[in-house]
């Protein structure tokens, strides 16, 4: 496993939209062991492969709390088969617009499918920050990034900080 270095807006590559995957694969694999990893590290909870540069269908992501075991999950090709009307504000941040948090509004349970690590089909209703996050990293494959939903003045600022900040970073 490897650590891979996080894009951060605006890179253009966060708004390519993502591939399916043809087949689970010991590639696949390895690509979400590199991705769990690099989550892990970072830390976030949520991680979508074009973070990472791999403008494909797959996600990984782990919601155990601190102190309880790890619970990675692995999505690859997953899709949003239905969602309910009523919506939950969720104050959300991201990997690639780091230390920027804004709330915003999505359904609060989504059915969705997607091949697990093993390549299995899974089918299953996500809910609370579980819905959250998914809805989240699924707007990655198709190159949308939260800030995305926010006003342009907003998003702008939440760009130019986050600029700023890289630039500090490769300085120091
Ligand atoms: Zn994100």
């Amino acid at each position: 496993m490897a650590i891979r270095p996080i894009l951060t807006v605006p890179n253009p590559i966060l708004k390519q939209v993502s591939k399916p995957v043809d087949a689970v694969t010991d590639e696949t694999r390895k690509l979400m062991d590199d991705m769990l990893e690099t989550m892990y590290a970072a830390p976030g909870i949520g991680l979508a492969a074009v973070q990472i540069g791999e403008p494909l269908n797959v996600i990984v992501m782990d919601l155990a709390k601190e102190g309880e075991e790890p619970q990675p999950k692995y999505f690859v090709n997953p899709e949003i088969l239905e969602s309910v009307e009523e919506t939950l504000p969720y104050q959300e941040g991201c990997l690639s617009v780091p230390d920027i948090y804004e709330e915003i509004d999505r359904p609060e349970r989504v059915q969705i499918t997607y091949l697990d690590y093993n390549g299995e089909c899974v089918t299953e209703w996500a809910e609370g920050l579980y819905a959250v996050c998914i809805q989240h990293e699924m707007d990655h494959l198709k190159g949308v990034v939260f800030i995305d939903y926010l006003s342009r003045l907003k998003r702008e600022r939440a760009v130019k900080k986050v600029i700023k900040a890289e630039k500090f970073r490769a300085t120091a």
